[in-house]
């Protein structure tokens, strides 16, 4: 049978070698890394280098936006162009919005339908005199160092010229002046090398979702297509490492290790930082998570799932079985104090009427009306006045 996923988490240690990611700026010609103060697992405070979690969610939209343009998605003429300010940038979509006609929520409508970077990588509308937020889909952590074995130095460069007369040289000095930077030169780089700790989530069940109507804006083909796709490149995301200077200091990914979970309800995936555990129990993560597993699956259905990696290639295949066998849910919302127990109400997604009950634990369960198809089980979160379930599309 194939399965739905609400959420995914990805929890992993890479070893990265001399790679250059990112960089926070220069002093004179001295280029200088990103380091961070963390606390590791002894306790202790520690300097570690990191890779900013907006270089990997660049990243994975970078991603995104070549799958998105291959399979002719739905993008707004700005993420056409994969400019940054995303819809805040398309002039004719602002056009349209008209502020007498469109409230918020028909504006956040609107901006799913028209595009799917904003609608997974998240914006703050500020164009228009508007304030309107849209919560990413997709969560990235720090990419930290592990204490004790990650390390980071300064290397010598020179921008070689062949001709160095006298008079080169001062030709060279008055170009200087322009910022040409036409001479001879040397610079200092910095590279690193060690065992990085990543963190991402991905909710897949918000894509297309407006949260302010608390529904869906887009169909369910549609909403099937931007998930494979996110997912597709989360891969390409973790397997090709892309940041600064990698013209020169391709990175060499040696080794990942870690987990996925996912989530099929609206229990969360979990997720546990891999600095958990430090050197000496590097493993400690995954078997706390697979404790949490456990617990939140309780002794009712596998809700939750834990899978473990202990190379590049089996996170891949692991990463290709999950796409093939991905398919989006569909959250139905109902007003909970006109739904009484026993009632049957009509869903377009299933074509099946799905009745409404109690079940011996006295919380309130949504099943198929023949008892199959697998879904059947109480996916329930209180939002506001409303409540949510949700259930295989
Ligand atoms: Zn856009």
């Amino acid at each position: 049978m194939r399965t739905s996923i609400a959420s995914i988490s990805i929890a992993a240690r890479a070893v990265l070698n001399m790679h250059s990611l990112n960089n926070e700026g220069g002093e004179g010609n001295q280029i200088q890394t990103r380091m961070v103060d963390i606390i590791g697992h002894d306790g202790e405070l520690h300097n570690v280098n990191a890779i900013s979690g907006d270089m990997l969610k660049h990243v994975l939209m970078e991603h995104f936006y070549q799958q998105a343009r291959a399979r002719h998605v739905s993008l707004c003429e700005s993420c056409q162009r994969f400019n940054t300010n995303r819809i805040n940038a398309d002039k004719d979509f602002f056009k349209r919005a008209d502020d007498k006609k469109w409230s918020d929520a028909d504006f956040i409508d609107q901006m799913l339908q028209t595009c799917a970077i904003d609608d997974v990588a998240g914006i703050l509308i500020t164009e228009g005199k508007r304030s309107v937020p849209r919560k990413s889909i997709s969560e990235f952590g720090w990419v930290l160092g592990l204490p004790g074995k990650v390390s980071t130095d300064s290397y010598f460069h020179v921008k070689y010229a062949t001709e160095r007369g006298a008079d080169k040289r001062a030709e060279d000095a008055e170009g200087q002046k322009s910022g040409a930077n036409l001479g001879q030169s040397i610079f200092h780089r910095p590279a690193s090398s060690g065992v990085y700790a990543l963190v991402c989530h991905l909710e897949l069940a918000r894509i297309g979702y407006n949260d302010i109507k608390q529904d869906y804006a887009i169909s369910d083909e549609e909403r099937q297509l931007r998930a494979s796709l996110l997912l597709e490149s989360l891969m390409h995301t973790f397997i090709e490492l892309n940041g600064a200077m990698r013209s020169t200091q391709l990175p060499h990914l040696v080794a990942l290790e870690g987990m996925i979970t996912t989530s099929t309800g609206v229990t969360p995936a979990p997720l546990i930082s891999p600095l958990m555990g430090g050197e000496d129990h590097p493993y400690a993560y995954r078997e706390q998570a697979a404790d949490i597993v456990t617990a939140l699956n309780g002794n009712g259905e596998e809700i939750v799932k834990l899978q473990t990696f202990d190379t590049i290639s089996d996170f891949a295949t692991q990463m290709r079985t999950l796409l093939d066998v991905s398919r989006q849910r569909k959250a139905v919302y109902v007003d909970c104090c006109t739904l009484l127990i026993g009632s049957t109400f009509l869903t377009e997604a299933s074509g099946g009427n799905l009745v409404w009950r109690q079940d011996s634990s006295c919380s309130h369960t949504i099943r198929y009306q023949d008892g199959t198809a697998g879904c059947s089980y109480p996916y329930i979160w209180s939002c506001g006045r409303r409540k949510s379930f949700f259930f295989l599309a």
